[in-house]
């Protein structure tokens, strides 16, 4: 049918490789102008682009996807056309309609809206001869048979044809799960073109975090690796480039974000996957799957922006016509391609799936095939096997390959569920993480509670952070307190700052107003507190990161809540403070086990800031949020409050360092249990010695050192800490589903008191 076309010819496809191809084996040189049919629409009578997106969300408020149906359909909208219009917003080709000198459809369904405008020019409509094949259509019991079926067609065929000539065609996404793991059982190489979406991504997250607050492009991308999905970002950007940086375009930036993919990488020497379109090469051989009703031929619905009856009157193809078309389609391809392997099934799941109306319609014969070859795939085999073995025990049911594979398969572990951690290939291991690491406090606390913990949570990522109410009132303190003894601060100001796009529930508000009046009681309490040191230069949310030599590039990073140091006869003091909100807990006992190390950690991060040379004058934790305590006859109420933010942790027994940090240490105002008499420290007084603080910072040293041995290792096994047969590992673990430890996972030990480590030599 080709051989009708001529030169200057505007030829409208959906498969623009078979003109090529034509072109290329008749040796011609036309000159050719060949569109898909939206290339043509858009050409013919014009289109938007991201500045109508922009108009429109701006002027009306409109969401993002209404304004992009409104868009879609603006041709038929005669109020939005004039005014996008009047605004410049039509993208117009002027001289497309001079051009024109005859119009060829091949094989493309027209609305009658288009074949009118079509029909003014010389024209001509080629369609796809069509012959008169009766293929059989293949009966299968379940999908995962049918696809088995198929994987195991295209082996065989793979020994006579070339694997480019072989095609799976119009595949429903409902495939895609077998097809990927039958495949790869048989080893066939295939081109599924997945689509991956990046919002989510670590890089995506960054940029638009980064974008929301400075509301500048050029910082945004510098704060993201230039891999793959930053060139897909840029893509997304250069769409806005026609106006400044606002918050309408970081909607839309972040909305298109939202539906870009990435595409999977194609492999040179595969199957690949094809609409009916492409369906062109008649030595080819196709496989059709799922020539059920409702997926093939497909059915449209009167569910579109515009109505069926909207689309009567504008020329447009109703669902009832394109169901007609769609219908007529399958049937022209189906009756013309001799090599053509169409499958059905009758089960998806549960579910009784219905074999397509074309079968009656074109009385095509049915082939019922039963899955009995087991010479390709050992995997196949055994999972066969063990979903036969199933039946057998649970329902008695003896199929006639069950002995067949049971005498093969003798070694089958079924019903021996192993719980272990199977270690990853390292190398394997390394790519997946690019060979870089980054340990925090809390990555290292999981790791030490238990290594399958960590893999779980800091790997594999499957802990997804979710703000609570709790969560939220955690950071707002936080926040306050880091800007809150800094000379320009307003409370006020701050306060609404972090609220301002948060909705609350009644009980919440009255809680936040709550907690607003305390928020102001700690700020009076920790300035006083100040007052009491000589230490006057003050770090808030202070991020360290230490690199560390390894075999892959790590990371230790932390940040601390405050930081109080100062240089005093050129010597330099410091003492580093956490705020919790939460019950503290300043017990180093567990040290040695790598536990309750987050004081201990910012010690040996400040250590590796300010090297050898500072002298510790304290660790401490500093609870903010209380409970209301009720008035005490004899009792100083005011003092009772102030108690209450006392400093807990462990101070220097060097009176001359502490005394930098706190000036009362002899009776401290302002650290729990810090007194002396004149014996020195009192018993309960938790004091340490400089030779103890260094060792507390070559204990975190080692334990680092050997997470990330055990990490780069890939070493992840299930070994909770369970310590004088109190299980501490498990504590607050939320994968206590996946893991399903035993007793023989555990990892007893005994409890150990900080004084006999410290003091060891
Ligand atoms: S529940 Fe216990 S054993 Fe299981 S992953 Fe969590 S910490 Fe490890």
């Amino acid at each position: 049918m080709l051989e009708n076309l001529k030169q200057n010819d505007l030829v409208i496809t959906s498969n623009k490789k078979i003109i090529l191809k034509y072109l290329n084996d008749t040796k011609q040189l036309l000159n050719l102008k060949i569109m898909s049919l939206k290339e043509f629409v858009d050409n013919y009578f014009g289109y938007t682009n991201q500045k109508a997106i922009y108009y429109l969300i701006k002027k009306y408020h409109y969401k993002f996807d209404i304004a992009k149906v409104y868009l879609d359909n603006f041709l038929f909208i005669d109020s939005l056309y004039q005014e996008l219009e009047l605004n410049n917003l039509i993208i117009k080709t002027p001289l497309f309609k001079e051009s024109i000198s005859r119009i060829v459809v091949i094989d493309t369904f027209l609305d009658p809206y288009i074949a009118k405008e079509v029909e003014k020019y010389e024209h001509l409509y080629l369609n796809e001869e069509t012959k008169n094949y009766i293929p059989a259509v293949k009966k299968l019991k379940t999908l995962e048979e049918e696809v088995n079926y198929v994987a195991i067609s295209i082996l065989k065929l793979l020994d006579k044809i070339d694997i480019n000539k072989i095609f799976i065609v119009n595949l429903n996404q409902d495939y895609y799960i077998a097809i990927k793991r039958f495949f790869a059982m048989y080893n066939i190489p295939l081109n599924l073109a997945e689509k991956k979406k990046i919002y989510g991504t670590i890089s995506v997250k960054l940029f638009l975090e980064e974008l929301k607050n400075s509301k500048d492009l050029e910082s945004a991308l510098n704060k993201i690796e230039k891999d793959e999905i930053y060139n897909y970002i840029i893509d997304v950007c250069n769409k806005y480039q026609f106006t400044s940086i606002d918050d309408i375009v970081i909607y839309c930036i972040e909305e298109e974000l939202k539906n870009t993919y990435l595409q999977d990488k194609k492999l040179v020497n595969a199957i690949n996957i094809i609409d009916f379109d492409q369906m062109i090469d008649k030595d080819a051989y196709y496989f059709l799957l799922g020539f059920n009703e409702g997926i093939c031929p497909l059915t449209f619905k009167d569910e579109d922006y515009l109505s069926d009856a909207k689309k009567t009157q504008n020329g447009i193809l109703t669902s009832l016509e394109k169901n007609i078309l769609e219908k007529q389609k399958v049937i022209n391809k189906v009756s013309s391609f001799s090599n053509l392997i169409i499958t059905y099934k009758q089960k998806q799941q549960s579910v009784d799936c219905y074999p397509s109306v074309l079968i009656e319609q074109l009385n095509l014969p049915i082939q019922t095939i039963e899955n009995n070859e087991f010479s390709y795939s050992h995997i196949y085999n055994k999972l066969k096997l063990a979903s036969l073995l199933d039946n057998f025990i649970k329902y008695n049911i003896i199929d006639p390959n069950l002995s067949l594979l049971y005498n093969n398969y003798q070694d089958l572990p079924y019903l021996a569920y192993d719980n272990k951690y199977h270690q990853i290939d390292v190398n394997l291991f390394r790519k997946f993480i690019n060979s870089k690491l980054t340990l925090s406090y809390s990555s290292l606390d999981n790791f030490y509670h238990c290594s399958f913990r960590y893999y779980i949570a800091n790997i594999l990522k499957l802990d997804k952070y979710e703000e609570t109410f709790m969560t939220f009132i955690g950071n707002l303190f936080h926040y306050i307190l880091s800007l809150a003894f800094k000379e320009d601060f307003d409370f006020e100001t701050s306060f609404q700052e972090f609220i301002k796009d948060k909705n609350f529930n009644a009980k919440e508000e009255h809680f936040i107003s709550r907690l607003k009046i305390k928020l102001q009681e700690i700020i009076k309490i920790i300035k006083a507190q100040d007052q009491y040191s000589l230490l006057n230069k003050t770090l808030y949310e202070q991020k360290i990161t230490v690199p560390i030599q390894s075999k892959i590039d790590v990371n230790f990073v932390g940040i601390i809540d405050k930081i109080k140091y100062d240089e005093i006869d050129n010597q330099k003091y410091i003492a580093v403070i956490d705020y919790k909100t939460g019950i503290p807990n300043v017990n180093i006992n567990n040290l040695i086990y790598g536990l309750s190390m987050q004081l201990p950690i910012y010690l040996y991060l400040l250590k590796h800031v300010f090297k050898e040379d500072i002298n510790i004058a304290g660790f401490y934790l500093q609870k903010i949020i209380h409970e209301n305590i009720s008035f005490q006859y004899g009792k100083d109420y005011d003092h009772e409050i102030e108690k209450l933010y006392y400093l807990d942790g462990f101070s220097n027994d060097n009176e001359n360092i502490l005394s930098k940090f706190d000036q009362t240490y002899t009776s401290s105002k302002f650290i729990k249990s810090l007194k002396m008499s004149s014996k020195g420290f009192y018993s309960y007084a938790k004091v340490l010695s400089n030779e103890q603080i260094n060792k507390i910072i070559s204990l975190v040293d080692e334990k680092i050192n050997e997470a990330i041995k055990a990490i780069e290792n890939a070493e992840f096994s299930i070994n909770p800490k369970v310590i004088d047969n109190k299980n501490i590992g498990c504590e607050f673990c939320k994968f206590k589903d996946i893991c399903y430890k035993k007793e023989e996972d555990m990892n007893n030990l005994k409890s150990v008191n900080y004084q006999d480590f410290l003091n060891d030599n």
